[in-house]
């Protein structure tokens, strides 16, 4: 039995893939701190794992929609939030890993301060990433749009002052690019194929592709045995009344059954009446609804579109950030999606018709899928973990 620590963000993309894992580690009679934000709680406690909230050292993670997006753009902003975050945590946090001796520490890849934790005690650290692995082959695939770069170039000297603030506290970093990126001797567990990560093969063998990380559940199907269409925006940028109300002119009383999350922002009431085929709630089990979609349109977070293809349902792509441009860029290039190019009703109905009515976009997702079913999951991702412990 091992004693490990979890770090994450308070983001369900970042922490839902993290919560099999978990379970499975506690299963095995391991003890897991999870460190966490009370937003997640619940959903931690339910594996079994003991529950750890980081409200309190919180000096500024109670973001807005749009710093969600500056996060992965804006390497001075990031690099700014993690010092504070890393530096608020570093006394409580260094004390209670002292004492508790963990086996290994796991941390997302935006939650840095447990990197750096780990870095600093000398634990053996496994980076949990939730995006896509990033390099510079991947990055380039992924056309990571010059200014974008050069935005990022720019602000690191400033970044590296920030760091500075670190390093007089103990914490041996080099620059920043050696704390925000994972490089290639850093353990990583990656919830995606090497089938769908772009340039998989430019990876060192630290890192594992673990896919999707779904505990296999009943069969769900269909109740009424019609083509059935779920929307979702997913857990952040969400708030898009009027794309709603678009949806749901695009599809009333139509022959589909459509399931439509909205999100927890979205009055419910403010997208008028509710025709009878459609069913709309701010949140919905994602994992069974999938399991009886015909067809997914998805803001491309990438957990979604994992989950989606996992269960080899065909995508109608509308990203709405950069990160999600690159999920959906993939989708795309593997052939098992098409774009939404804008959000009028007309375009939403003829490109999920579109998708709904080729099956090759049903079959690139089937072939996705298998390569997903063969990834080990979460026993493997548990299964690397415990490696690192011994
Ligand atoms: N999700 C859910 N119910 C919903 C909407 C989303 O359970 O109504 C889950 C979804 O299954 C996924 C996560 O929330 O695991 C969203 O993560 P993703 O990376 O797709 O997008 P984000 O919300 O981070 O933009």
């Amino acid at each position: 039995m091992y004693r490990i620590a979890f770090f994450c963000i308070p983001a369900y993309g970042h922490t839902n893939p993290t919560l099999e894992v978990v379970r499975e580690l506690v299963r095995r009679g391991n003890e897991i701190r999870y460190y966490s934000y009370n937003m997640m709680k619940e959903k931690i406690e339910a594996t079994g794992a003991k529950f750890i909230s980081c409200d309190q050292f919180d000096p500024q993670m109670d973001l807005r929609p749009e710093d969600a997006e500056r996060i992965s753009t804006d390497i001075a902003f990031s690099t700014k939030l993690l010092v504070n975050m890393t530096l608020t945590m570093d006394e409580a946090l260094l004390d209670e890993m002292t004492q508790w001796k963990p086996d290994c520490i796991v941390a997302d890849s935006m939650a840095m301060w447990g990197k750096l934790v780990a870095y600093k005690l000398g634990v053996p650290f496994m980076s949990s990433t939730t995006t896509f692995a990033f390099n510079r082959y991947s990055s380039k695939v992924m056309k990571q749009s010059f200014s974008q770069l050069f935005k990022m170039l720019f602000s690191i000297p400033k970044a590296n002052r920030q760091l500075s603030r670190l390093k007089q506290r103990g914490y041996p970093v080099k620059n920043v690019l050696s704390v925000v990126q994972n490089d290639n001797d850093t353990n990583t567990i990656v919830y995606t194929s090497p089938e769908f990560q772009p340039c998989a093969e430019t990876f060192s063998d630290k890192y594992t592709f673990v896919g999707p990380s779904i505990q296999a559940s009943e069969a769900v199907t269909s109740k009424t045995g019609r083509p059935t269409i779920f929307i979702s925006m997913g857990t952040i940028v969400n708030s898009k009344p009027d794309f709603y109300r678009n949806c749901i002119k695009a599809f009333a009383n139509s022959a589909y059954d459509v399931v439509m999350s909205v999100g927890k922002e979205t009055d419910l009431h403010s997208l008028g009446p509710i025709p009878d085929n459609f069913t709309v709630a701010q949140s919905v089990n994602q994992i069974e609804e999938l399991q009886k979609a015909d067809v997914f349109l998805t803001h491309c977070g990438m957990n979604s579109v994992n989950e989606a293809l996992y269960y080899k349902v065909p995508l109608v792509l509308f990203p709405q950030t950069t990160e999600q441009g690159g999920v959906a860029y993939r989708a795309k290039e593997l052939g098992a999606g098409t774009y939404l190019m804008d959000d009028a009703p007309e375009s939403i109905k003829n490109s999920v018709l579109h998708v709904l009515e080729n099956d090759a976009f049903r079959h690139a997702a089937e072939t996705i899928s298998e390569g997903f079913h063969h990834c080990g999951g979460f026993v493997l991702a548990a299964d690397k973990i415990e490696a690192l412990c011994h």
